[in-house]
């Protein structure tokens, strides 16, 4: 007998009768003699809408206050979910977080899991029963307080879970039949992906397909946890997520292209061009805790000895980062700040690019062709990323997808969703 987890996504318990859908995929799991743990998301976009209520009360929301609101979210699936698999007659009991053991630190709305003690979990198992746990939220043992993992984090959640209870595999549920090679909602012929590495996966995820939390690639990678990735909606094999692949399989030199529009563009101008303005300068970005992501200096000009430093962050980074650039302003001495929210940035991803030349070329010319214009460009081993205009970004994905050669014979489907 094996124990499975699975993970279901928001779109894929969007009301009762998906719930209903849901649960009697789970007591066919069940039925198969498997043991079964759970990670739910809230409902479609319960998460957005509890957020865009908390904002029409303040603007600023408590961050305590805003991990009460968004893991209630989670509380009406799980109870609805062990409903209707009871009344399928299968024995199943919810948990939050917190009773699921999930023990994290107290950064609020981006908590890290630093213990899971799922005692509760293994003896509902023990009983016979399916387990199914509230995603994306844990407690901290020392304020006694519950958090959040940050957007997507069910994923989290459900990995977690399968390398404490050691599963034999971690199933992550959503509404489209894997990883594909691009986004099916922005690149029709996008086509799915049999299997694809740790790595690739993890850039892939940085570089914006939300398709897995990035910080469930690297817990899985880290703990041994086989993923598949696949659809609730159809009975298909969905993408594995592996650390190698195997001998006879060839590397893909692009594995896939995603956008990304969630970032934005901050530029000191006329920085003096002298040793440790850089650093002084990120040192207070690196106090606000903004996470940045590329870092362009510019060439400086010979007359004036100035030069402009670009970097890119998340839009919801922006305000604190320039509020907190602008008050050290004189003491740094640069002359201005410029902050552009309307960017995108593209990025190809495949582990055969460290073999292979001319990724870059081919690239830049698909680029070229389509007449979109790059601002940044930066690379690591297995990616190369460039920054375009905001509205040029779906347009670049999709002739970047069709140089490379990934364009599928058919449509991608995706099955529900909003796409949020
Ligand atoms: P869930 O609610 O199940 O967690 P998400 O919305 O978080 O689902 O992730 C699934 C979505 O990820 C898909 O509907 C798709 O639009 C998007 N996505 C982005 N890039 C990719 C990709 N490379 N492969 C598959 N899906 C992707
Ligand atoms: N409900 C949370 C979100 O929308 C967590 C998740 O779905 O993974 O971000
Ligand atoms: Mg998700």
């Amino acid at each position: 007998m094996s124990l499975i987890v699975q993970k279901f996504g928001g779109s894929s318990v969007a009301d009762a009768e998906s719930i209903k859908r849901v649960a009697r995929r789970i007591v066919a799991t069940k039925a198969q003699g498997h043991d079964v743990v759970v990670a739910v998301s809230a409902m479609g976009d319960t998460t957005d809408e509890l957020i865009e209520l908390a904002r029409s009360v303040t603007e600023s929301p408590d961050p305590r206050e805003m991990d009460m609101l968004l893991t209630t979210g989670e509380r009406i699936s799980m109870a609805l979910l062990a409903m209707a698999i009871k009344a399928l007659g299968v024995d199943a009991r919810s948990y939050t977080g917190s009773q699921a053991g999930m023990m994290t630190d107290s950064h609020h709305g981006a908590a890290r899991i630093v213990d899971v003690s799922p005692d509760r979990l293994r003896e509902a198992l023990d009983e016979g029963a399916i387990a199914i746990v509230a995603g994306f939220q844990g407690f901290n043992r020392d304020s006694k307080d519950i958090t959040t993992l940050g957007r997507g984090g069910s994923d989290t959640t459900a990995v977690a879970l399968a390398a404490a209870l050691n599963a034999d595999v971690c199933e992550i549920y959503t509404d489209v039949d894997g990883v594909f090679t691009a986004d099916p909602r922005v690149v029709s012929k996008a086509h799915k992906v049999d299997v694809v590495t740790f790595e690739e996966m993890l850039e892939l995820a940085a570089a914006g397909a939300k398709v897995l939390h990035i910080r469930a690639v690297e817990y899985a990678r880290r703990h041994g946890v086989t993923l598949h990735v696949r659809s609730s909606f159809a009975d298909k094999e969905g993408t594995l997520v592996v650390a190698t692949r195997g001998e006879n399989m060839e590397e893909p030199i692009i594995t896939g292209v995603a956008g990304d529009l969630s970032e934005g563009k901050i530029t000191v101008v006329g920085v003096p061009d002298i040793p440790g303005k850089a650093a002084e300068i990120f040192t207070i970005v690196a106090g606000t805790g903004a996470n940045i992501d590329m870092i362009v200096q510019n060439v400086s000009a010979a007359v004036s000895g100035l030069t402009d430093i670009s970097f890119t962050l998340p839009k919801t980074d922006g305000d604190k980062t320039l509020a907190a650039l602008r008050e050290a302003q004189s003491t740094v001495g640069f002359a201005d700040l410029a902050y552009d929210d309307n960017i995108g940035k593209l990025s190809v991803v495949g582990g055969g690019m460290r073999t292979n030349a001319g990724v870059s070329a081919q690239l830049f010319t698909a680029l070229f062709e389509a007449g979109i214009n790059m601002d940044m460009i930066s690379t690591s081993e297995i990616r190369i990323s460039v920054i375009t205009r905001g509205e040029d970004l779906n347009r670049a994905v999709s002739a970047v997808h069709t140089a490379f050669g990934l364009d599928g014979e058919v449509e991608a489907i995706v099955y529900a969703g909003t796409g949020r």
